[in-house]
């Protein structure tokens, strides 16, 4: 069988040549990074999870008419995807002050946003991702004025509607980072949603008791991690309930670890 070509490989994904022409094969490792990859770990069964989490949103999204990446599904760790050029901006969405948020401006932590908040990063590892206004993204061309129109559009449906689909199911939506990319069509291209959206690149809180279920519990060394990408999807309606497969749940783990 032929060796398939590796195109690129990030911190929790690796993007494989795909079957035809424009298409792209992305693959969710259990590779965990924080804080600029300074610190390192696995969380067993992340990238299962999250390829599962991802075609979700995606298809519902889909669905609404949020143009995006997303193809289908290929097994437990693949999607088929679109191949488009990524825009070098990590766009990161906040309904609820938390993270790097709350340090810079000394917001504390939960505080409900008056608005949401709309934050750019520049793309790049050596640099650490830093935040940049839109005079920035401007000035250096990363996208045009018309690009960051439909990304700003994008940016607010989206969270209007994630924060619906998880408060429907007791997770407060408190922040998240999308990227976008260019998909050419002839001599025009247009800005559709890339990447993916899970766990890693949100801020997942349970509604009642506030208990974290996504990244932080890795980047703060809370334990739990796998568990709480486990009631995510179960809530999501992703993973079968009761039997074999039954879920642990973060109450359970705590009984456990107690
Ligand atoms: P913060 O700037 O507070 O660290 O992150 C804000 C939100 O964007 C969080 O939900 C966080 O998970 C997400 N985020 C920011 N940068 C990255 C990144 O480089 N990778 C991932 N997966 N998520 C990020």
């Amino acid at each position: 069988m032929a060796r398939r070509r590796q195109i690129y490989e990030g911190k929790a994904k690796i993007l494989y040549e795909g079957p035809e022409p424009g298409t792209l094969i992305q693959y969710f490792k259990d590779d965990a990074t924080a804080f600029n990859a300074q610190k390192r770990g696995t969380i067993n069964g992340k990238g299962v999870l999250n390829n599962r989490i991802s075609e979700h949103v995606f298809t519902l999204l889909g669905n609404i008419g949020v143009p995006h990446h997303f193809i289908r599904r290929l097994n437990m760790r693949e999607q088929l995807i679109r191949q488009v050029e990524i825009v070098p901006i990590e766009v990161i969405v906040r309904n609820v002050a938390a993270g790097t948020l709350s340090k810079r401006l000394g917001i504390e932590e939960g505080t409900q946003l008056p608005r949401t908040l709309i934050e750019y990063c520049y793309k790049d590892d050596a640099l650490g991702d830093p935040l940049v206004a839109e005079e920035h993204i401007a000035c250096f061309n990363w996208c045009s004025q018309d690009e960051l129109h439909d990304i700003q559009d994008m940016a607010i449906r989206i969270n209007d509607f994630m924060s619906g689909m998880f408060a429907g199911v007791g997770i407060r939506l408190v922040d998240f980072k999308l990227e976008f990319g260019r998909l050419y069509e002839g001599d025009y291209s247009r800005i559709i949603l890339a990447d993916e959206i899970s766990p890693d690149g949100c801020r997942l809180w349970d509604m009642v008791s506030g208990e974290k279920l996504d990244k932080d519990r890795f980047r703060r060394d809370l334990g739990g991690e796998v568990e709480a990408y486990q009631e995510v999807a179960r809530r999501l309606g992703l993973l079968p309930e009761g039997g074999d497969n039954a879920v642990l749940d973060l109450e359970s783990h705590r009984k456990k670890k107690s």
